[in-house]
């Protein structure tokens, strides 16, 4: 018999977006959803529709919707104190959202009776069983999520497992043990939860986890060994204070190391694509280092790490990264050494075979360049031009003969900067001025005009953020400053740098490297598609 499946609760859209600058709107909460659902969440709690009309207005607009997998949960609290639970507006609020599934959290720490509602024993008691049994009456799937747990059970362990008995005879589906606080270790966890499963059938038990101790996510993982059904936590880990428990972590975990059934593999696949979406959503960059799904968790600097993981991956890696839709990346900087540079030139399509000398002379070039500043790890996009110009692959597709730039201010209106940009390619020059909010803008503006006539393709590619650092100078020398591109088009996404003295002379040779990377890319396409095409006639 194979062991029941993991229910995954998601409370990104709740409980997520306590956490500081986490703010959707409805219609990205609801996109955010859509994605869970197709990932193979089992719950979604879109939110507290109590508490704020845009989650009132989610509900609404998921009404409309139908999900495949996910079942949608509407969060809020029992009813208030001493009033029939029919007349609560809380408990109206969320039969108002209309999902199949309500949560609900009552207090089960007995200092949170006393000092914050300030009410009896009994009465909280009431509270909880009225608003079960209420929610339950009106077909509800009803979850309790047990406020405090782990710290009343630790004070006042009869007076927390009553509050759950309480739950459990007005009918919950599940009982779900917070760590509100965070601050639990996984030890207590392991020991609690194995006391509580001998009063509550493991099967309708649940963890929600916060992070305040940096453990939420072997919080949770403990209470899965001993048996629990339900995790909630959160995509990224995003939530107030120190966040919730990391859904994705957590996943990974019990599917790849644990051998807990929660997704289908095809999903699994699904979970690095996941997890930056939802930093997109929030416009939270992706914390590279996130294991799993991070864009650092499988890429290897040292040399000594690269040679051995071109032999066999697992010698420094501790899953295959396809398993979670990642890759395995290497790193070139002045750690580096030649199989770095034999390994990312493969990965571009370009094949140095024995030739030992051109790799050596790449290796020198970029440990030169990065005592100068040039950081490659970061701009890959820079990288493969260096490269495929030390095999001579690469050709500069223009010529740069002048620019200038002019930067003006009247009054107090926002500064304006032209800039003018003289270019040849072959035999012809083109020259060209554009207007621009900043000296980077106006230079893209006119090199990209230039340009247009010799490669209209230029059009398709866009500059998506522009990050400036200033490098301290060694004794003697002035500081420098370097400045990294990212760059997109409708299939790619590149990252270039350029490092000078000069603030806007860093940025032109960012700037002038993220177009000859584009060119390079498309001539590379033109290429495999006109030799597609040839195949075709043959
Ligand atoms: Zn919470």
């Amino acid at each position: 018999m194979t062991a029941a499946k993991i229910l995954i609760y998601d409370t990104t859209l709740r409980d997520g977006t306590q956490g500081e600058q986490i703010n959707f709107t409805a219609e990205e909460k609801l996109r955010i959803a859509q994605r869970l659902d197709e990932s193979g969440f089992h719950y979604i709690e879109g939110g507290w529709p109590g508490s704020n009309p845009k989650d009132m207005r989610f509900f609404d607009l998921a009404k409309a919707k139908s999900f495949k997998h996910a079942r949608m949960a509407a969060f809020g609290s029992t009813r208030r104190p001493h009033i029939k639970p029919a007349d609560c507006p809380n408990l109206q609020a969320l039969l108002a959202a209309a999902t199949p599934v309500v949560t609900i959290f009552g207090k089960s720490w007995d200092l949170h009776v006393h000092e914050v509602l300030q009410i009896s024993l009994e009465e909280n008691l009431a509270m909880v069983g009225d608003s079960v049994a209420f929610l339950k009456s009106r077909g509800k799937e009803v979850i309790f999520d047990a406020e405090h747990f782990f710290d009343g059970y630790k004070h006042n362990a009869s007076c927390a497992l009553q509050v759950l008995d309480r739950a459990v005879t007005a009918g919950a589906a599940m009982i779900v043990l917070c760590d509100t606080n965070g601050g639990t270790m996984p030890h207590e966890i392991t020991e609690i939860v194995s006391h509580v499963a001998t009063l509550i059938p493991p099967q309708r038990l649940g963890i929600h986890a916060h992070n305040d101790g940096g453990v939420a996510v072997a919080n949770s993982l403990a209470a899965a060994q001993t048996g629990v059904r339900m995790i909630q936590g959160t995509v990224n880990g995003f939530g107030e204070r120190c966040g919730n428990a990391n859904l994705i972590t957590i996943i990974c975990n019990l599917q790849l190391k644990m051998g807990k059934q929660c997704l289908t593999e095809a999903q699994l696949k699904q979970l690095s694509n996941l997890a930056h979406y939802v930093s997109d959503v929030a416009n939270i960059p992706p914390v590279p280092y996130s294991p799993f799904v991070g864009r650092s968790a499988f890429a290897h600097k040292g040399g000594v790490h690269v040679s051995a993981v071109a032999k066999n991956a697992s010698a420094y890696e501790h899953i295959r990264p396809e398993l979670v839709g990642n890759q395995q990346r290497v790193l070139v900087s002045d750690l580096a050494g030649k199989s770095n540079i034999t390994y990312k030139a493969r990965e571009m399509g370009i094949d140095l075979g024995a030739d030992v000398l051109i790799s050596g002379k790449i290796v020198n070039a970029i440990k030169k360049m990065e005592d100068e500043g040039y950081q490659f790890d970061a701009a890959e996009g820079s990288l493969s031009l260096l490269i495929k110009k030390a095999t001579g692959e690469f050709r500069d597709p223009f010529v740069l003969e002048s620019f200038q730039v002019i930067n003006s201010k009247t009054d107090d209106r926002p500064s304006q900067c032209q800039a003018t940009v003289k270019i040849s390619v072959g035999a012809e020059e083109e020259l060209t001025a554009a207007e621009g909010n900043g000296p980077i803008n106006a230079l893209d503006h006119a090199l990209r005009k230039a340009l247009r006539r010799f490669y209209p393709r230029i059009v398709e590619m866009h500059l998506v953020d522009f990050k400036v650092r200033i490098i301290e100078g060694s004794e003697g020398t002035a500081a420098k400053v370097r400045v990294l591109l990212d760059s997109r088009d409708d299939h790619d996404f590149w990252s270039t740098i350029g490092v000078s003295a000069n603030v806007i002379d860093a940025s032109w040779h960012a700037l002038v490297d993220s177009f000859q990377y584009k060119l390079s890319k498309d001539k590379l396409d033109q290429h495999s598609s006109t030799k597609r095409s040839s195949k075709t006639v043959q």
